[in-house]
Protein backbone atom coordinates (compact mmCIF):
# COMPACT_ATOMS: atom_id res chain seq x y z
CA UNK A 1 0.00 0.00 0.00
CA UNK A 2 1.30 3.51 -0.38
CA UNK A 3 -0.47 6.73 1.20
CA UNK A 4 -0.81 10.16 -0.59
CA UNK A 5 -1.72 13.51 1.04
CA UNK A 6 -1.21 15.39 -2.06
CA UNK A 7 -4.94 17.33 -2.62
CA UNK A 8 -6.66 19.69 -1.44
CA UNK A 9 -7.72 19.33 2.18
CA UNK A 10 -5.30 16.36 2.78
CA UNK A 11 -3.49 16.51 5.75
CA UNK A 12 -1.21 13.25 7.44
CA UNK A 13 2.00 13.41 9.13
CA UNK A 14 4.25 9.47 9.15
CA UNK A 15 2.12 7.29 7.84
CA UNK A 16 3.73 3.15 8.06
CA UNK A 17 2.59 0.41 6.04
CA UNK A 18 2.89 -3.07 7.83
CA UNK A 19 1.66 -5.64 6.15
CA UNK A 20 -2.09 -4.40 5.93
CA UNK A 21 -2.07 -2.41 8.61
CA UNK A 22 -1.88 1.64 7.99
CA UNK A 23 -0.43 3.37 11.09
CA UNK A 24 -1.16 7.48 10.90
CA UNK A 25 -0.89 10.78 12.89
CA UNK A 26 -3.13 13.92 12.39
CA UNK A 27 -0.74 16.45 11.92
CA UNK A 28 -1.28 19.57 14.03
CA UNK A 29 -0.28 22.81 11.78
CA UNK A 30 0.82 24.24 15.27
CA UNK A 31 -2.50 23.19 17.33
CA UNK A 32 -2.50 22.47 21.03
CA UNK A 33 -5.11 19.17 19.81
CA UNK A 34 -4.84 18.38 16.26
CA UNK A 35 -8.11 16.30 15.01
CA UNK A 36 -8.37 16.31 10.98
CA UNK A 37 -7.09 13.51 9.30
CA UNK A 38 -7.33 13.08 5.29
CA UNK A 39 -5.81 10.94 2.70
CA UNK A 40 -5.47 8.78 -0.13
CA UNK A 41 -4.34 4.98 -0.30
CA UNK A 42 -3.33 3.04 -3.38
CA UNK A 43 -2.50 -0.59 -4.27
CA UNK A 44 -4.88 -1.62 -1.29
CA UNK A 45 -5.19 -5.16 -0.82
CA UNK A 46 -8.01 -7.59 -1.61
CA UNK A 47 -8.73 -8.25 2.07
CA UNK A 48 -9.17 -6.10 5.44
CA UNK A 49 -7.18 -3.08 5.98
CA UNK A 50 -6.50 -2.01 9.61
CA UNK A 51 -5.94 1.65 10.65
CA UNK A 52 -4.69 2.79 13.43
CA UNK A 53 -4.49 6.56 14.34
CA UNK A 54 -1.37 6.84 16.74
CA UNK A 55 -2.00 10.39 18.27
CA UNK A 56 -6.03 9.45 19.21
CA UNK A 57 -4.69 10.84 22.83
CA UNK A 58 -3.64 14.06 21.74
CA UNK A 59 -6.56 14.65 19.89
CA UNK A 60 -9.27 17.23 20.76
CA UNK A 61 -11.77 15.63 23.07
CA UNK A 62 -8.72 13.12 23.98
CA UNK A 63 -9.06 9.02 23.82
CA UNK A 64 -12.38 8.41 25.20
CA UNK A 65 -13.91 11.13 22.63
CA UNK A 66 -12.84 8.71 20.01
CA UNK A 67 -15.40 5.68 21.30
CA UNK A 68 -17.79 6.66 18.90
CA UNK A 69 -15.75 7.99 16.08
CA UNK A 70 -16.48 6.74 13.05
CA UNK A 71 -14.12 8.07 10.09
CA UNK A 72 -15.54 8.33 6.29
CA UNK A 73 -14.07 6.18 3.04
CA UNK A 74 -14.64 6.97 -0.51
CA UNK A 75 -13.65 5.68 -3.66
CA UNK A 76 -14.09 8.26 -5.95
CA UNK A 77 -13.16 11.63 -2.98
CA UNK A 78 -17.34 12.71 -4.02
CA UNK A 79 -19.32 9.66 -2.40
CA UNK A 80 -18.23 9.14 0.91
CA UNK A 81 -19.57 5.86 3.69
CA UNK A 82 -18.67 5.17 7.26
CA UNK A 83 -16.57 2.68 8.26
CA UNK A 84 -18.96 0.41 10.92
CA UNK A 85 -16.47 -0.37 13.56
CA UNK A 86 -13.99 1.34 15.19
CA UNK A 87 -12.00 0.83 18.83
CA UNK A 88 -10.00 2.80 21.52
CA UNK A 89 -6.59 1.26 22.78
CA UNK A 90 -6.18 2.66 26.03
CA UNK A 91 -3.12 1.18 26.53
CA UNK A 92 -1.38 2.81 22.85
CA UNK A 93 -3.45 5.61 23.22
CA UNK A 94 -4.57 4.67 19.54
CA UNK A 95 -7.86 4.38 18.12
CA UNK A 96 -8.13 1.77 15.13
CA UNK A 97 -10.50 1.20 12.29
CA UNK A 98 -10.82 -1.65 9.98
CA UNK A 99 -12.65 -1.61 6.58
CA UNK A 100 -12.49 -3.68 3.58
CA UNK A 101 -12.32 -1.74 -0.03
CA UNK A 102 -13.89 -2.62 -3.06
CA UNK A 103 -10.84 -0.83 -5.05
CA UNK A 104 -7.09 -0.59 -5.31
CA UNK A 105 -7.37 3.38 -4.33
CA UNK A 106 -9.33 4.96 -2.06
CA UNK A 107 -9.56 8.53 0.01
CA UNK A 108 -9.96 8.32 4.16
CA UNK A 109 -11.07 10.69 6.61
CA UNK A 110 -11.87 11.96 10.10
CA UNK A 111 -15.35 13.03 8.79
CA UNK A 112 -16.74 14.57 5.33
CA UNK A 113 -14.67 16.60 3.87
CA UNK A 114 -15.32 19.66 2.60
CA UNK A 115 -13.07 21.85 0.79
CA UNK A 116 -12.49 25.25 -1.32
CA UNK A 117 -13.09 23.35 -4.17
CA UNK A 118 -16.53 22.34 -3.16
CA UNK A 119 -17.47 25.34 -2.36
CA UNK A 120 -16.29 27.00 -5.44
CA UNK A 121 -18.67 24.42 -7.43
CA UNK A 122 -21.23 25.06 -5.31
CA UNK A 123 -20.86 28.90 -5.17
CA UNK A 124 -21.24 28.49 -9.59
CA UNK A 125 -24.78 26.92 -8.75
CA UNK A 126 -25.98 29.10 -6.04
CA UNK A 127 -25.14 32.91 -7.66
CA UNK A 128 -27.61 31.70 -10.63
CA UNK A 129 -30.40 31.90 -7.91
CA UNK A 130 -32.76 34.78 -8.06
CA UNK A 131 -31.58 37.81 -5.27
CA UNK A 132 -28.58 35.74 -4.52
CA UNK A 133 -25.27 37.56 -4.86
CA UNK A 134 -21.57 36.04 -3.97
CA UNK A 135 -18.24 37.79 -4.26
CA UNK A 136 -14.85 37.89 -2.69
CA UNK A 137 -15.52 40.08 0.57
CA UNK A 138 -10.89 39.66 1.23
CA UNK A 139 -7.95 37.56 0.54
CA UNK A 140 -6.78 35.18 3.29
CA UNK A 141 -3.09 35.10 4.20
CA UNK A 142 -2.52 32.84 1.81
CA UNK A 143 -3.97 34.96 -1.17
CA UNK A 144 -6.92 32.82 -1.25
CA UNK A 145 -10.66 34.02 -1.73
CA UNK A 146 -12.55 34.69 1.69
CA UNK A 147 -16.00 34.30 -0.09
CA UNK A 148 -19.38 36.81 1.03
CA UNK A 149 -22.64 35.39 -0.01
CA UNK A 150 -25.76 37.65 0.39
CA UNK A 151 -29.81 36.13 -0.26
CA UNK A 152 -32.32 39.00 -0.44
CA UNK A 153 -31.99 42.48 -0.94
CA UNK A 154 -30.57 45.25 1.67
CA UNK A 155 -33.22 47.72 -0.12
CA UNK A 156 -36.17 45.89 1.20
CA UNK A 157 -35.55 43.88 4.23
CA UNK A 158 -36.03 44.33 7.98
CA UNK A 159 -33.70 41.66 9.43
CA UNK A 160 -30.04 41.68 8.87
CA UNK A 161 -28.72 38.12 9.71
CA UNK A 162 -24.56 36.90 9.60
CA UNK A 163 -23.88 33.87 9.34
CA UNK A 164 -20.06 32.18 9.42
CA UNK A 165 -18.32 28.63 9.24
CA UNK A 166 -14.97 27.48 9.08
CA UNK A 167 -13.68 29.69 11.92
CA UNK A 168 -11.99 26.17 12.73
CA UNK A 169 -10.92 25.07 9.38
CA UNK A 170 -11.24 21.30 9.77
CA UNK A 171 -14.36 21.23 11.03
CA UNK A 172 -16.62 19.80 8.15
CA UNK A 173 -20.24 19.59 9.04
CA UNK A 174 -21.37 23.32 9.22
CA UNK A 175 -20.45 23.43 5.76
CA UNK A 176 -22.87 20.83 5.02
CA UNK A 177 -25.34 22.75 7.35
CA UNK A 178 -24.98 26.04 5.12
CA UNK A 179 -25.86 24.11 2.33
CA UNK A 180 -28.67 23.30 3.69
CA UNK A 181 -29.88 26.38 4.91
CA UNK A 182 -28.79 28.32 1.59
CA UNK A 183 -30.39 25.33 -0.60
CA UNK A 184 -33.82 25.83 1.39
CA UNK A 185 -33.41 29.57 1.53
CA UNK A 186 -33.50 30.19 -2.00
CA UNK A 187 -35.17 27.41 -3.17
CA UNK A 188 -38.51 26.33 -0.35
CA UNK A 189 -41.62 26.95 -1.77
CA UNK A 190 -42.34 26.85 2.20
CA UNK A 191 -44.18 29.83 3.45
CA UNK A 192 -41.08 30.42 5.73
CA UNK A 193 -38.51 30.28 2.96
CA UNK A 194 -40.18 32.62 1.19
CA UNK A 195 -41.04 35.14 3.83
CA UNK A 196 -37.43 34.87 4.71
CA UNK A 197 -36.26 35.56 0.46
CA UNK A 198 -38.78 38.67 1.33
CA UNK A 199 -37.96 39.91 4.78
CA UNK A 200 -34.43 39.11 5.38
CA UNK A 201 -30.53 40.24 4.14
CA UNK A 202 -28.88 36.96 4.53
CA UNK A 203 -25.04 37.36 4.79
CA UNK A 204 -22.89 34.18 4.71
CA UNK A 205 -18.85 34.09 5.28
CA UNK A 206 -18.78 29.96 3.85
CA UNK A 207 -15.18 29.65 4.79
CA UNK A 208 -13.21 31.96 7.20
CA UNK A 209 -9.75 30.00 7.30
CA UNK A 210 -9.96 29.35 3.88
CA UNK A 211 -5.58 28.88 4.05
CA UNK A 212 -6.45 25.95 6.78
CA UNK A 213 -8.87 24.32 4.77
CA UNK A 214 -6.56 23.95 2.04
CA UNK A 215 -3.90 22.98 3.81
CA UNK A 216 -5.55 20.71 5.47
CA UNK A 217 -5.48 22.18 8.83
CA UNK A 218 -7.91 21.31 11.74
CA UNK A 219 -7.03 25.13 12.78
CA UNK A 220 -8.16 25.26 16.46
CA UNK A 221 -5.75 27.91 17.95
CA UNK A 222 -3.31 27.77 15.24
CA UNK A 223 -0.37 30.36 14.90
CA UNK A 224 -0.49 33.10 14.83
CA UNK A 225 -3.57 33.51 16.35
CA UNK A 226 -7.03 31.29 16.19
CA UNK A 227 -9.28 32.93 13.79
CA UNK A 228 -12.35 32.87 16.05
CA UNK A 229 -10.56 34.30 18.81
CA UNK A 230 -9.47 37.17 16.81
CA UNK A 231 -12.53 39.01 16.24
CA UNK A 232 -11.24 42.44 16.98
CA UNK A 233 -9.94 45.86 15.27
CA UNK A 234 -6.44 44.38 16.24
CA UNK A 235 -6.88 41.38 14.60
CA UNK A 236 -3.68 39.71 12.51
CA UNK A 237 -5.63 38.79 10.18
CA UNK A 238 -6.89 41.32 7.39
CA UNK A 239 -9.87 39.26 6.11
CA UNK A 240 -10.98 39.41 9.71
CA UNK A 241 -10.53 43.35 9.86
CA UNK A 242 -12.61 43.23 6.80
CA UNK A 243 -15.45 40.71 7.68
CA UNK A 244 -16.16 43.38 10.83
CA UNK A 245 -15.87 45.99 8.59
CA UNK A 246 -18.38 44.35 6.27
CA UNK A 247 -20.80 43.42 9.06
CA UNK A 248 -20.62 46.91 10.67
CA UNK A 249 -21.45 48.59 7.42
CA UNK A 250 -24.50 46.35 7.01
CA UNK A 251 -25.85 47.13 10.37
CA UNK A 252 -26.08 50.74 9.24
CA UNK A 253 -28.42 49.86 6.38
CA UNK A 254 -30.83 46.90 7.84
CA UNK A 255 -31.32 46.24 11.88
CA UNK A 256 -29.12 43.54 12.57
CA UNK A 257 -30.99 40.67 14.09
CA UNK A 258 -28.96 37.88 14.58
CA UNK A 259 -25.39 36.46 14.42
CA UNK A 260 -24.47 32.42 14.06
CA UNK A 261 -20.89 31.44 14.07
CA UNK A 262 -21.30 27.53 13.14
CA UNK A 263 -18.57 25.06 14.21
CA UNK A 264 -18.28 20.82 15.22
CA UNK A 265 -17.72 19.74 18.79
CA UNK A 266 -14.96 17.32 20.37
CA UNK A 267 -15.43 13.75 18.51
CA UNK A 268 -17.99 12.22 21.12
CA UNK A 269 -20.42 15.25 20.72
CA UNK A 270 -23.85 15.92 19.18
CA UNK A 271 -25.56 19.33 18.20
CA UNK A 272 -25.70 22.08 20.93
CA UNK A 273 -24.39 25.78 21.13
CA UNK A 274 -22.30 28.02 23.00
CA UNK A 275 -23.61 31.50 24.60
CA UNK A 276 -22.39 34.56 26.13
CA UNK A 277 -22.06 33.52 29.52
CA UNK A 278 -25.24 34.45 31.71
CA UNK A 279 -23.04 36.94 34.09
CA UNK A 280 -22.01 38.88 30.75
CA UNK A 281 -25.57 39.14 29.13
CA UNK A 282 -28.65 41.04 29.15
CA UNK A 283 -31.74 39.36 30.76
CA UNK A 284 -32.89 40.59 27.00
CA UNK A 285 -30.37 38.33 25.29
CA UNK A 286 -30.97 35.35 27.47
CA UNK A 287 -34.94 35.18 27.33
CA UNK A 288 -33.75 35.26 23.33
CA UNK A 289 -31.08 32.52 23.43
CA UNK A 290 -33.83 30.42 25.12
CA UNK A 291 -36.60 31.20 22.74
CA UNK A 292 -34.06 30.60 19.88
CA UNK A 293 -33.13 27.25 21.28
CA UNK A 294 -36.75 26.18 21.75
CA UNK A 295 -37.50 26.55 18.33
CA UNK A 296 -34.65 24.99 16.90
CA UNK A 297 -34.79 22.05 18.82
CA UNK A 298 -38.63 21.80 17.56
CA UNK A 299 -37.40 22.42 13.77
CA UNK A 300 -34.51 20.00 14.06
CA UNK A 301 -34.87 16.58 12.07
CA UNK A 302 -35.68 13.32 14.82
CA UNK A 303 -32.11 12.05 13.08
CA UNK A 304 -29.83 14.85 13.71
CA UNK A 305 -31.55 16.37 16.74
CA UNK A 306 -30.68 19.68 18.88
CA UNK A 307 -31.71 18.63 22.12
CA UNK A 308 -33.45 21.52 24.31
CA UNK A 309 -31.55 22.74 26.82
CA UNK A 310 -28.61 22.30 25.03
CA UNK A 311 -26.58 25.80 25.75
CA UNK A 312 -22.91 25.62 27.15
CA UNK A 313 -20.68 28.23 28.23
CA UNK A 314 -16.82 28.23 27.60
CA UNK A 315 -15.48 30.10 30.73
CA UNK A 316 -12.08 30.09 29.12
CA UNK A 317 -11.86 33.84 29.58
CA UNK A 318 -11.46 34.65 25.97
CA UNK A 319 -13.47 36.75 23.42
CA UNK A 320 -14.86 34.43 20.76
CA UNK A 321 -16.56 35.99 17.79
CA UNK A 322 -20.10 35.44 19.56
CA UNK A 323 -18.58 37.57 22.54
CA UNK A 324 -17.44 40.33 20.33
CA UNK A 325 -20.84 40.21 18.41
CA UNK A 326 -23.05 40.62 21.22
CA UNK A 327 -20.53 43.03 22.96
CA UNK A 328 -20.46 45.27 19.81
CA UNK A 329 -24.52 44.89 19.03
CA UNK A 330 -25.93 43.67 21.67
CA UNK A 331 -27.36 41.38 18.96
CA UNK A 332 -28.46 37.30 20.01
CA UNK A 333 -25.24 36.30 19.14
CA UNK A 334 -24.50 32.27 19.70
CA UNK A 335 -21.95 29.24 18.38
CA UNK A 336 -23.45 26.14 17.38
CA UNK A 337 -21.42 23.18 16.96
CA UNK A 338 -22.56 20.27 14.71
CA UNK A 339 -21.73 16.91 15.30
CA UNK A 340 -19.03 15.13 13.20
CA UNK A 341 -20.34 11.74 14.36
CA UNK A 342 -23.27 10.64 16.38
CA UNK A 343 -25.79 12.83 16.89
CA UNK A 344 -28.20 12.28 20.29
CA UNK A 345 -30.81 11.08 18.78
CA UNK A 346 -27.72 7.69 18.15
CA UNK A 347 -27.71 8.50 14.76
CA UNK A 348 -24.63 9.43 12.26
CA UNK A 349 -24.87 12.45 10.66
CA UNK A 350 -24.56 12.37 6.71
CA UNK A 351 -23.89 14.99 4.27
CA UNK A 352 -27.99 14.53 3.75
CA UNK A 353 -29.01 15.01 7.44
CA UNK A 354 -26.89 17.92 8.17
CA UNK A 355 -28.05 19.60 4.72
CA UNK A 356 -31.49 19.06 6.55
CA UNK A 357 -30.52 20.28 9.70
CA UNK A 358 -29.65 23.30 7.63
CA UNK A 359 -33.03 23.76 6.18
CA UNK A 360 -34.51 23.46 9.88
CA UNK A 361 -31.88 25.83 11.08
CA UNK A 362 -33.61 28.04 8.57
CA UNK A 363 -37.22 27.89 9.46
CA UNK A 364 -35.83 28.20 12.87
CA UNK A 365 -34.53 31.82 11.79
CA UNK A 366 -37.61 32.80 10.55
CA UNK A 367 -40.19 31.67 13.31
CA UNK A 368 -37.56 33.66 15.91
CA UNK A 369 -37.58 36.94 13.97
CA UNK A 370 -41.61 36.82 12.44
ZN1 LIG B 1 -14.54 25.24 16.43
Amino acid sequence: MRVFADFESANIVRPRVEGSTIRFRAKSHGSPNPLWFYFRVDDLPDQRVTLVLENAAQCLGGLQSFAVVRPVVSLDNRNWQRVTCGAIDKSKGTFIFQHQFSNPSAFIAFSYPYGLNTLENYLAQLRKRKNTGVKVLARSPGGRPVYHITIGRSISASYNVWICARNHAGETPPSYVLEGLLNWSTSSREDYASWMRKNLWLNVIPMVDVDGVVEGAYGKRRPPADYGESWSDDSPYDSVRAILQAIEESSTKVPYSLFIDIHSPTPKDGHYCYAVEPEYSSKHYRRDLSRFCQILSHHAPQDSPFPPNSVRYLREGCQYTFHNQYLTYGVLALCLEISYHQTDSGDYVTPDSLRRFGASLGKAIVEFLR
